[in-house]
């Protein structure tokens, strides 16, 4: 995502820009896995922040409508304790505050209010000092906010936990629990994940929506636009190195051995691919490694095709454990929680409920980012679908399980798929109050070498990765644009030399 965001805007900009992936399509975690004729999503699920899209595309000279079909979610997901202990959230906030009182109580309402709030406020205060801006520093934070307004740098919150925060809201376990998921979207404990992080609260109730077709499509379609402006997107091509010469990034050399020159490379694999060596010592020196216990989390996730759920699904449903600090304590000993918080996306299904007799699903549950470990062995991971199904079981959803096909991944094989990651799917945790500011930002130690991607800021997500690749191009865009001058002043007739441009974004 921060790959083709990136090269839509140079595209955009009329810089020559080559897009290398390694994988058969475009899209990265942004996956399809086909079981017969059926295309299940079987990465991001949850599309927010349209307006992110509807930027890019405008500002490449396109629509979004004209490209992808999104439908906004009316509810934006439904909850489930046990049988019968349902709550749903709607992107009508008076309708949630309804449900909620009705659910918990009217004190439970109360808190909801103070609570939306609260999270608006750090949204606001954030979007354009922290989500479309640079990475900042601390310092530099407090400045963008502006020191007259001290009141609202403390407002974000970060050094309360969000599960602390919540409980100032909140007194039913049940609802910290359920805003508290909320850490996970960036790969967070909501133990240890700073409060600040109710902000996607906030984002969700601004609307959830659903992409005809598969979220992939959104991501054929920005490669379509790149193309469109005279882009290149190469997929099968593995990059192997990142040439360096004189400090600055100049070339790639794929897997095959074919060297692309250029001059600016964008590196939208896992930054700790870069920082350990993956290409290449040279280019290893652009950014620190990222500890292991400062991993985000990884998942185990199963799609499947499935008959019969009397539970009445919705497209977002969430199966809560009953002890969410024992899961994340399961989780950081490197285990699969014993009773695990089961997402269920229910792909046929909308608003209405209704599906077709053979469903498309897909499952996540958190789990340890030790996948260059061996987690989970084959074992562990029959335990976790055996925990998944008891879960679901529990909560009245009844799946023909021995008559489906299914396909699992595991933090191995996530690991396998983003290499140097361990299967940790969202690069650093946002974990206490200087977790945010110790993800690398787009700018690396090595002249013309950018990072992209939801392991570098703002953070992860899909409309967040894409945010960070709108930062890269413009950091390169910027940097070359000031060579240029230099080398046209250097240089005789300097600037009537063949541009020999190719931007990478690996
Ligand atoms: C199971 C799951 C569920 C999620 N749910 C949501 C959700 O509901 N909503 C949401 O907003 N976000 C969600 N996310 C997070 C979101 O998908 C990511 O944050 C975002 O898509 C990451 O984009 P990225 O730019 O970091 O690139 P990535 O998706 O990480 O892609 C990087 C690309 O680089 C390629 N690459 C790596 N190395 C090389 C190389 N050497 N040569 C060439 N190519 C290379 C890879 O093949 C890959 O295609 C989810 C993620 C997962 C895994």
């Amino acid at each position: 995502m921060g790959g083709l965001a990136c090269a839509l805007d140079l595209a955009a900009q009329g810089a020559p820009v080559v897009t290398l992936e390694a994988a058969a399509a475009p899209g990265g975690k942004m996956h399809e896995t086909r079981i017969g004729d059926a295309a299940i999503d079987s990465g991001p699920t949850v599309l927010t922040m349209r307006w992110v899209f509807d930027a890019l595309f405008a500002d490449a000279g396109a629509t979004l409508d004209a490209h992808v079909r999104l439908t906004p979610l009316a509810i934006l997901a439904r909850h489930a304790w046990r049988a019968g202990e349902q709550l749903d959230l709607h992107a009508d906030v008076r309708r949630s505050e309804d449900a909620i009182g009705a659910f918990a109580g009217a004190a439970a309402a109360r808190g909801f209010r103070g609570f939306c709030a609260e999270a608006r406020r750090v949204h606001d205060v954030l979007e354009g000092a922290f989500l479309t801006a640079p990475k900042p520093n601390p310092v530099t934070l407090a400045g963008r906010i502006g020191l007259h307004r001290m009141h609202d740098l403390f407002a974000i919150r970060p050094f309360e936990t969000l599960w602390g925060a919540l409980g100032r809201h909140f007194e039913d376990v049940r609802l910290r629990q359920l805003f508290g998921r909320y850490a996970t979207y960036c790969g967070a404990s909501p133990l240890q994940a700073p409060a600040t992080l109710m902000l996607i609260a906030d984002v969700e109730q601004r609307g959830v929506w659903a992409v005809d077709g598969g979220m992939q499509r959104l991501a054929e379609a920005m490669a379509a636009r790149v193309v469109a402006l005279g882009g290149d997107i190469r997929c099968g091509a593995e990059v192997a190195e990142i040439e360096i010469a004189g400090g600055a990034a100049t070339a790639v050399r794929l897997r095959s051995g074919e060297r692309i020159a250029a001059r600016a490379v964008v590196c939208n694999a896992d930054p700790n691919a870069l920082a350990c060596g993956g290409f290449g010592r040279a280019a290893s020196r652009a950014i620190r490694a990222t500890p292991m216990q400062a991993r985000s989390l990884s998942a185990f996730t199963l799609a499947m095709t499935a008959r019969r759920a009397d539970f009445p699904l919705t497209r977002h449903t969430v199966f809560f454990s009953r002890d969410y600090p024992r899961e994340f304590a399961d989780i950081a000993a490197g285990r699969a929680p014993s009773e695990p918080t089961v997402y269920v996306c229910a792909q046929d299904r909308g608003d209405d409920a209704a599906a077709p007799p053979s469903e498309r699903l897909f499952f996540i549950v958190n789990a340890p980012p030790s996948g260059d470990r061996g987690a989970l062995t084959d074992a562990e991971a029959s335990e976790c679908e055996s925990a998944i199904k008891t879960k679901l079981e529990a909560c009245g959803v009844h799946l023909d399980w021995g008559g489906a096909e299914m396909r699992r991944t595991t933090p191995a094989m996530f690991h396998r798929r983003f290499a140097h990651t361990g299967g940790a799917l969202y690069g650093r945790a946002p974990h206490g109050w200087a977790g945010t500011f110790l993800r690398p930002g787009t700018r690396t130690a090595i002249a013309n070498l950018y990072l992209a991607g939801g392991a570098t800021h703002p953070g992860a997500g899909v409309p967040m990765a894409a945010l960070s690749g709108r930062l890269a191009a413009a950091a390169a865009l910027r940097d070359l644009a000031s060579t240029r001058r230099s080398s046209a002043a250097a240089t005789p007739g300097g600037m009537s030399t063949r541009r020999a441009m190719t931007d990478a974004s690996a």
